[in-house]
Formats: structure tokens, C-alpha cells, sequence
């Protein structure tokens, strides 16, 4: 039986089946319907975020939002991160600006953040990669200083806590993914954490086409409303999202008992004062202790019907669409994690007995080029 890199939480078949059946009733079908309604509702609470807004997918979550606060120039980001990052900067018009990541937690580095400002930054776009939380204090005390916006791309830190507090309230605007393949997802699906109202009334215009009432239209947005059957799914996930997490740390804390220790093998950071999602299981792998490099092991795993991801690899900066744009020389720890990482199988529903074979399969790849 393969194996794969994830594999969607699905409720219950009855649950969701009861959870539409409204819809029939009503035949009201998108355009911020009941569930919608509810599903904000619910979210604002659970994310401990002031406000929030639903949206189609994750990347129209960042687009939007950097659209909504007109930003201007340059924006600072990071290369490790799914490509959805840097096509929300560069479809607004923006030039990113990559800054490195830190070797611990793989989210930006801060202590090179200013060196990249110039008089045409306008924002930071930090990235909580893995749902490792970025430097939060840090990046807004910098955002203070030189009058930046902060947008996180939080689409792996769904219900992730920092000092016990939803990190939502980080940074003037979180956005999430809702992706099937996310820790809670409603198939496709979005949302934007916010704070200030006059923001959040542009984004629900901007969802809508712009459409302010009948008769006027006041921005050039696209369509992004989440419709009634994904906020129903969410609303179904929602109920058993906290049992998925617990699971997922029952299954990490396998991963680390049989890898830790292993020369060559850096296994993701334990983060002071964050309460994780267990997203991902990102394992590096320095070929020089361990005896074969990351590629090795991802096909060592191939051939027994695993499947791990070079998840982040290449960076975003090196894919075709950017060719000769940007240079990686400028983000070297990006560009040696991105050469050796390799993400773990890791779903709620993945089997002990399965991560002891993945841990054996590639503890014997160490081992046999010794
Ligand atoms: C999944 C993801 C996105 C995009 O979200 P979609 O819902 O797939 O549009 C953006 N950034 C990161 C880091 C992601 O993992």
C-alpha cells in the first residue's frame, strides 16, 4: 500500500451529508451564506483572531490582502516557501526582496531583515513555515520603526499558539490556507485575520468583484468567495480538528524517538512558547555525517511505496517563471536546507507501525554507506 506525503481528514460521510442538506431547503448556495455566516463565526473564536473574513483558497487570502493595503514597491520575503508566496507579491505588482532564513526553525531571518529596506519597502511578508512561528516580536518591532506592514503567510499554522495566544493577532494580517492538504481544510479555502474594520470592508468588496450595491463598484477584485458546500466542510472539520492535531502529535513524537540521535539527521525544532499544529515533519539531511544525501533517502523511500517531498525545493526564487531574476547566492541558508530537506509522511491517520518502517528505512540508508 503507497504511502503518500499526506492524505485529506475527512468527517464522517453522514455528518457532512446532514451538514448540506440545509442547502436544499434554502438553494442558497454561495455569496456569504448561513454557513459561511457560522463558519467565520466559529473561526474568529477558535483562531482567537479580532476579526475574520473567508475567502476561495489561500493564495487569494495574501493577494487580497496585499492588494487591500495598496502596497507600494518592494516587499520583503522569503524564498522557502510554497510558490504561492512570491506569485501573490509579484501578481500586485510588487518587487519581493528575499531575505535568508534562520538554520533552526527555517522562517525568516531577522537579523538581516533591515539591511534589505530601502525607501520603497512598503511590507515584510514573513512566512511561518512548517507552523514554526517567525521571530513575531522582533519583525513587529521592525515594522514599527520604519512604518512596514506585516502580512504572515500562516497557512501552516492553523490553530498554532505562541505564549498561549492564537498567532492571528500577529502582524496587521494573517492569512491561512484551507487546502485539502492543510491541518484543517474546507477542500478549497481561505481566510484573512484582521484588526482594523476599514481593511476588513475593503477585503469583503474585493471578494465580491469590488461590488460595493447595485449600483456601485468601488475596487478591481476578482471572485473569491468561499461557497456554502466548503464552509460546510469546514464546519464538519472544525469539530474534529483538535482530535486530528492530537493524533498528528502522537505520530511526530514517534518520528522524533526513532530519529533522534541519528548523526547527520536535524529533526524540526521544538519551539520555546509555541503550542504546534504538527503540520509537517521537515528532516534535513547533511550528507557528509549521515553517509547519503536527502535524494538518496527520498528514493530509498520511492522504491518502498513512501512518499516524502522535497518540500521546499527549489526556492521560489529559482523556478523558470523567475529565471535570472533573482540571485539564491544572496539567501545561502535557503539554499542549503532547500538542498537537503525532505519532508516526512505525516497525516492523522498514518499508523505507528508505518513511521517505525519509514524511521527504519531511512536509518538503514545512514547506515549502509558506512
Ligand atoms: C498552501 C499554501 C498557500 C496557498 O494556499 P492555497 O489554499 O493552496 O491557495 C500559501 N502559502 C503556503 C506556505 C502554503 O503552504
Amino acid at each position: 500500500m503507497k504511502i503518500n506525503v499526506t492524505k485529506s481528514s475527512m468527517p464522517d460521510f453522514k455528518e457532512y451529508c446532514d451538514e448540506i442538506k440545509d442547502l436544499w431547503e434554502s438553494c442558497w448556495l454561495t455569496n456569504m451564506g448561513e454557513k459561511h455566516k457560522e463558519l467565520q463565526r466559529q473561526l474568529k473564536a477558535y483562531l482567537q483572531a479580532e476579526d475574520v473574513d473567508l475567502v476561495t483558497n489561500g493564495h487569494m487570502a495574501l493577494e487580497l490582502s496585499m492588494q487591500a493595503l495598496q502596497l507600494t514597491g518592494e516587499v520583503i520575503t522569503t524564498p522557502f516557501t510554497f510558490i504561492s508566496t512570491t506569485h501573490a507579491i509579484v501578481r500586485n505588482g510588487l518587487t519581493p526582496v528575499f531575505c535568508d532564513i534562520n538554520r533552526d526553525d527555517y522562517t525568516m531571518d531577522v537579523s538581516r531583515i533591515e539591511q534589505l529596506i530601502t525607501d520603497k519597502t512598503s511590507a515584510i511578508v514573513p512566512v511561518h513555515v512548517y507552523g514554526n512561528v517567525c521571530d513575531v516580536d522582533e519583525i513587529s518591532r521592525i515594522a514599527t520603526r520604519y512604518g512596514l506592514k506585516v502580512i504572515y503567510d500562516a497557512a501552516h499554522t492553523f490553530g498554532v499558539k505562541y505564549k498561549g495566544e492564537g498567532i492571528a493577532k500577529f502582524g496587521d494580517v494573517s492569512c491561512y490556507s484551507f487546502h485539502a492538504t492543510k491541518v484543517f481544510h474546507t477542500i478549497e479555502g481561505g481566510a484573512i485575520c484582521y484588526k482594523d474594520r476599514a481593511f476588513g470592508e475593503i477585503i469583503g468588496r474585493l471578494k465580491d468583484f469590488g461590488i460595493c450595491d447595485e449600483e456601485a463598484v468601488t475596487e478591481i477584485g476578482p471572485n473569491a468567495k468561499m461557497n456554502e458546500f466548503c464552509a460546510a466542510m469546514g464546519l464538519c472539520n472544525l469539530r474534529h480538528v483538535d482530535g486530528e492535531i492530537r493524533k498528528r502529535k502522537t505520530i511526530v513524537e514517534r518520528y522524533r524517538e526513532k530519529l533522534e540521535g541519528a548523526d547527520g539527521i536535524k529533526l524540526p525544532p521544538v519551539q520555546k512558547d509555541v503550542t504546534s499544529n504538527y503540520a509537517y515533519f521537515p528532516v534535513v539531511f547533511d550528507e557528509t555525517r549521515f553517509g547519503v544525501g536527502r535524494d538518496a533517502v527520498r528514493e530509498r523511500l520511492a522504491e518502498n511505496e513512501v512518499g516524502a517531498r522535497k518540500y521546499f525545493y527549489p526556492l521560489t526564487s529559482e523556478y523558470s517563471c523567475y529565471e535570472n531574476k533573482y540571485d539564491t547566492k544572496k539567501t545561502p541558508v535557503a539554499d542549503w536546507v532547500s538542498k537537503r530537506v525532505l519532508t516526512l509522511p505525516l497525516y492523522a491517520d498514518l499508523d505507528i507501525s508505518t513511521v517505525d518502517v519509514i524511521c527504519d528505512l531511512i536509518l538503514q540508508c545512514g547506515k549502509s554507506a558506512v
